[in-house]
């Protein structure tokens, strides 16, 4: 039960009390559910603490270097940090990695060759990647630089479609991209078991291919990661997950020594490699965002699950739904009107630490052939780690919402989007 105080303070920061009992209903059947993610945490925030020590990790390590960044102990150090935790040979993690566009990209560049062949054995990838790879003609792209690509797309019920990924590979195949989270899709998320298996599978049709995975918005969902499995490179950005909502700015890349490096190659330059690269003041932010990684987690996906199963109760369809297992951090709502959909990001945006007295309006989006909406009160900008929502305005209305820095905080945003709902008629408790 709530108490007197707490009620009162909703109360105050615009939540209606029918809401609460609605949803101290739905927490109380979530608690099975959220000690099985304060475990996995706990497991996660152990793994982290033990590669922190193991590496002896030291005050000297967060001061920063300037200019080439020669001998960044601090830097190093938390490379080591990450390769412990991802069970890899090396990693580079770097603040001159943008976001998880530019790792893929580095990653890609950097150990694709001229007259190689990409394979995607899990359908189309992430929207941005498009224009890299050079499905979409872009100046720059993969293609221009003599590399194809292959694209096997999944089966109708989501599984991989082993046949047709056994004939997309052939001498040319030299790396497959594998992209954990459905991200803006209507997949589903594939968990690190079942990507291990299509990793087994392709690496016994051919031994040397490079198997990589993209793993925004997974890590630390589970208890192993897909390095963990048998990926030989897992790529991802530091303003979502690992960066525990204090990174400023970052990527990384694990895996194989001789794949980081060449992927260091291609981040700074041929022969150069990852000997350069200042990390200027960012090394603490990246360590304690590291350290704080699987509780900030934990704490998104209380929120996704919290939010499925309220959403479920109100008649929505939601995926994945309240009780099924999750592999990343992403929820999907739809809301069947475009009205629902701007209410739902207004109440999370009025939910936010910054930004909170903004309205967020349906805008057109390079990319989008309909305008989309974005609800984003976030310290990092653009840190999907933080509470946020965005959604294109076209049929079925769908709103993609993930993070939360607190659990309590996810709850208060998630309450904020079904009260606007509420105020306006498009809901009944
Ligand atoms: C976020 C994301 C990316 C990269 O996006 P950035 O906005 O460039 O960080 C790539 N793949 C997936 C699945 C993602 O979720």
């Amino acid at each position: 039960m709530l108490t007197k105080d707490l009620q009162e303070f909703y109360k105050q920061m615009g939540i209606d009390n029918n809401l609460l009992e609605l949803s101290g209903k739905i927490e109380g059947e979530l608690k099975e559910r959220f000690k099985q993610i304060d475990d996995i945490a706990q497991y996660n925030q152990l793994k982290v603490l033990k590669a922190m020590q193991d590496n002896h990790v030291s005050d000297s390590h967060f001061s920063g270097t300037t200019g080439y960044g020669y001998n960044d102990l601090g830097r190093d150090t938390l490379e080591q940090v990450y390769a412990h935790v991802f069970h890899t040979e090396d990693a580079l993690v770097r603040p001159q990695i943008i976001s998880g566009t530019h790792a893929l990209t580095v990653a890609l560049a950097g150990n694709l060759r001229p007259g190689d062949e990409l394979l995607s054995p899990v359908g189309k990838p992430y929207d941005t990647l498009e224009g890299v790879i050079g499905i979409k003609e872009t100046n720059g792209s993969l293609a221009e630089y003599g590399v194809s690509y292959k694209q096997v797309d999944l089966k109708a019920d989501g599984s991989f479609d082993y046949d047709k990924i056994k004939e997309a590979i052939g001498p040319k195949t030299k790396l497959a991209t594998i992209q954990r989270s459905k991200g803006y899709d209507s997949r589903p998320t594939f968990s690190v078991k079942q990507i291990g298996q299509l990793i087994s599978f392709m690496k016994n049709i051919k031994p040397d291919l490079i198997c990589m995975v993209d793993n925004c918005y997974g890590e630390f969902v589970e208890i192993i990661e897909p390095t963990d499995v048998g990926a030989d490179l897992c790529v991802g950005s530091l303003i979502k997950n690992p960066g525990g909502g204090l990174a400023p700015v970052g990527g990384y890349i694990v895996g194989k020594k001789e794949y980081v490096e060449n992927a260091s190659y291609r981040l700074t330059a041929p022969g150069l490699g990852k000997e350069v690269g200042p990390t200027l003041g960012v090394n603490t932010s990246l360590y304690q965002g590291f350290f704080l990684a699987p509780q900030v987690v934990s704490a998104a996906l209380k929120g996704a699950v919290y939010a499925a199963k309220l959403y479920e109760h109100l008649g929505f369809n939601v995926l994945p739904n309240g009780s099924e297992d999750r592999f990343d951090i992403i929820q999907a709502v739809t809301l069947d009107s475009p009205e629902a959909v701007i209410a739902f990001c207004e109440g999370i945006q009025a939910a936010a630490p910054v930004d909170s007295f903004v309205t967020p309006i349906p805008a057109p989006m390079p990319g989008y052939n309909c305008d989309v909406i974005m609800a984003a009160g976030a310290f990092v900008q653009g840190a999907s780690i933080e509470l946020s929502a965005d959604a294109p305005i076209r049929p079925p209305y769908t709103v993609f919402f993930q993070g939360g820095l607190t659990w309590h905080h996810a709850k208060y945003g998630i309450l904020m989007s079904l009260q606007k709902l509420l105020d306006r008629n498009l809901i009944k408790l």
